[in-house]
């Protein structure tokens, strides 16, 4: 069987350009794209309309758009692109193995790029209206709410940290949480409680986004004590109740944190196994960028060029 040089597990901006990096470094990248989100690889991107804030793209573009580009880069280096879900691993010892179903791969090196998932709410009209009001993401969407009026879902600092920035834009922002007490810090919390645009709906569950079939114009709300049910004017719903890191496979190979964070050494792309780098959002739960995915997917090839240039 032929041994790869490197293997990367992922198609969001981290393995893309890990993949352009590897590949002009003459390393031969195969990448895995993943089929996870409906079928669609390309990472949390293609959940996406438009992307303003990626340096170089002065006019903004789509999501999808953007992931074609950037797949459409690491092909030009000639990146081999499988269009496969990685289902096991096996890390123990090199050259390192992973399984696409029963066909098995081997490498001497893996950069591990498959992200993270926001996690949603999994009501009616949710998954229709993403990206047409329903977002999990106030820094990426958040600018197309001008003057508009808005919910957050969550208890969190992200909520908080989401509703602060919304006011940024919106006329008002709601806060909808499930109990009526706060998970965030005291200091999160506060900030949200001076903001006059922020209001607080406590106890309070969405039970479904409405719309009139281009975009969200609502919310069903039901009281979490009461059952009562309500229906809530809003133009958008930003879910602030947790990401989920896509490390399932990895349990047991490679250390991870208690979230299921893979853990690198800070300030590189190192994993607790040599050999195996990571980059994006399955070792970040603090900045979840496109810009960052991609400069830690960078920093991956490099620290697993630098590596294998040490193995000769
Ligand atoms: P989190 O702390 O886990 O909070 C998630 C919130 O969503 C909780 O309030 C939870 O409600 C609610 N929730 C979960 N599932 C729900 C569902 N199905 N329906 C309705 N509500 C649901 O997540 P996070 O806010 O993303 O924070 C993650 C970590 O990052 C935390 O450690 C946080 O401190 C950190 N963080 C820090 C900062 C900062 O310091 N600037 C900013 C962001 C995040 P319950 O409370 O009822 O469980």
């Amino acid at each position: 069987m032929d041994v790869e040089k490197v293997i990367i597990i992922g198609s969001g901006p981290a393995g893309y350009t890990a993949a352009v990096y590897c590949a002009r470094a003459e390393m031969a990248p195969l990448l895995f794209e993943g089929q996870q989100l409906g079928g669609q690889p390309g990472g949390q991107l293609m959940l996406t309309t438009e992307v303003d804030n990626f340096p170089g793209f002065p006019e903004g573009l789509m999501g999808p758009e953007m992931m074609e580009k950037f797949k459409a880069q690491a092909v030009r280096f000639q990146t081999r692109i499988e269009s496969k879900d990685i289902t096991r691993v096996d890390f123990s010892k090199r050259p390192f193995k992973v399984w696409a179903g029963e066909t098995e791969y081997q490498a001497q090196s893996v950069i591990i790029c498959t992200g993270a998932q926001a996690m949603w709410l999994n009501v009616p009209g949710e998954e229709k209206y993403q990206g047409h009001g329903v977002s999990a993401c106030a820094t990426c969407d958040g600018f197309f709410f001008r003057d508009k009026n808005i919910v957050v879902v969550g208890g969190g600092d992200s909520a908080m940290e989401e509703a602060n920035f919304l006011t940024k834009f919106a006329s008002k922002v709601t806060i909808m949480h499930r109990r009526e007490e706060l998970r965030a810090s005291k200091i999160m919390q506060k900030r949200s409680m001076d903001n006059p645009k922020i209001e607080f709906l406590w106890n309070t569950s969405v039970t479904e986004v409405m719309g009139d079939g281009e975009k969200m114009t609502g919310l069903k709300i039901k009281n979490t004590k009461t059952g009562e049910e309500e229906e809530f004017r809003a133009d958008g719903l930003f879910l602030a109740i947790g990401h989920k890191p896509n490390t399932g496979i990895f349990k047991g190979q490679v250390d991870l944190d208690e979230a299921g964070y893979l853990l690198v050494k800070p300030g590189s792309s190192l994993t607790s196994v040599e050999g195996v780098f990571a980059g994006g959002d399955v070792a970040d739960h603090v900045y979840r960028q496109a810009i960052t995915a991609a400069g830690t997917g960078c920093m991956a090839a490099l620290d697993t060029e630098r590596w294998l240039a040490g193995q000769e």
